[in-house]
């Protein structure tokens, strides 16, 4: 069995939305709200006999910046990226190749990547073979799959190249897990979106939040979320004097809560600093595995 974290990456329009869709279907996409933020943004979660491929997208590239990123968008794309077990480097094959050989390259991944070659359908072959020529000895490009996401011709070429790459283990997630995962990785999501808005440098990039209760109440919603830090000094930002900042970040959450589940919420929010936490592992142990 292989089991691991799958992100996609690409410039807009390079087709992630529509890779993403062919890829978990309607049955399993997750409609997510706007939050650009995050670390992982969990898009679906392909689960067979043989592999589960937990499939996120990573935090938006600003448009007007193009491949010259901002440079903490550049770490948040990177931090996203070497957070997975596989990185999908995207790009629609009409697109300028030399434009998205610096921008994948600037990543320097210490992680396995796949590049895939979208929109086949908009060109030639001999146009195709000539791109993948070009791709061909690029570092990021150990492995190279063309396809189209629109027409869904050469899925399962991209699905045997990320398995092929995915570390063995089991799977992360069980099947009957699935439906209330959405729901509090959103609410992990807006709470962090909140960090993001109030506290500044590596802070947001360093935090994860983690739903650990999440109870249906009579009138309410129960949700309890540890906010994950790697240092006491970090904590103590979170916290804020007297509270403040924690406060703040905990009601403001509520209110954004409340609106996407549609019901009243009571929130709890906890810091704990681990030095050195692997969100995956943290995430295995939250869902008991
Ligand atoms: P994103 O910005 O990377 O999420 O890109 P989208 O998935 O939104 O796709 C951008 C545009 O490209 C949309 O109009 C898609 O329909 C189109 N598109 C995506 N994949 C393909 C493809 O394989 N072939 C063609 N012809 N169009 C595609
Ligand atoms: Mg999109």
């Amino acid at each position: 069995m292989k089991a691991g974290f799958v992100n996609i990456f690409g410039k807009p329009n390079a087709g992630k939305s529509t890779l993403l869709n062919a890829l978990v279907g309607e049955k399993l996409a997750i409609v997510s709200p706007k939050v650009q933020t995050t670390r992982h943004r969990i898009k679906g979660i392909l689960t067979t006999d043989a592999y589960q491929i937990i499939l996120s997208d990573t935090p938006g590239i600003i448009p007007e910046a193009r491949y010259k990123l901002h440079e903490r968008m550049m770490g948040a794309v990177k931090g996203a990226l070497e957070d997975a077990d596989v990185a999908v480097l995207l790009l629609d094959v009409q697109d300028n190749w030399e434009e998205n050989d610096l921008l994948f390259g600037s990543l320097r991944l210490k992680v396995p990547s796949v590049l895939v070659l979208n929109k086949t359908d908009r060109v030639p072959p001999a146009k195709l073979e000539e791109a993948i020529a070009f791709f061909r000895d690029k570092s990021y490009a150990k492995k190279i799959v063309s396809l189209s996401a629109l027409t869904q011709t050469g899925i399962p070429d991209l699905l045997a190249a990320v398995t092929d790459l995915l570390p063995e283990g089991e799977p992360f997630f069980a099947e009957d897990e699935l439906t209330d995962l959405p729901e509090k990785f959103f609410v992990a999501e807006l709470v962090r979106e909140k960090i993001f808005q109030y506290l500044q440098d590596e802070i947001p990039y360093e935090a994860t939040v983690l739903v650990q209760e999440f109870k249906h109440k009579s009138t309410l919603i129960k949700i309890g979320a540890v906010i994950v830090v790697q240092r006491e000094s970090q904590k103590a930002i979170i916290l804020g004097e007297g509270g403040r900042m924690i406060k703040k970040i905990g009601s403001e959450a509520r209110a954004e809560i409340e609106k996407f589940l549609q019901s009243k919420v009571f929130l709890e929010l906890f810091v704990k600093v681990r030095p050195k936490w692997r969100e995956n592992d943290l995430l295995l142990r939250e869902y008991g595995y």
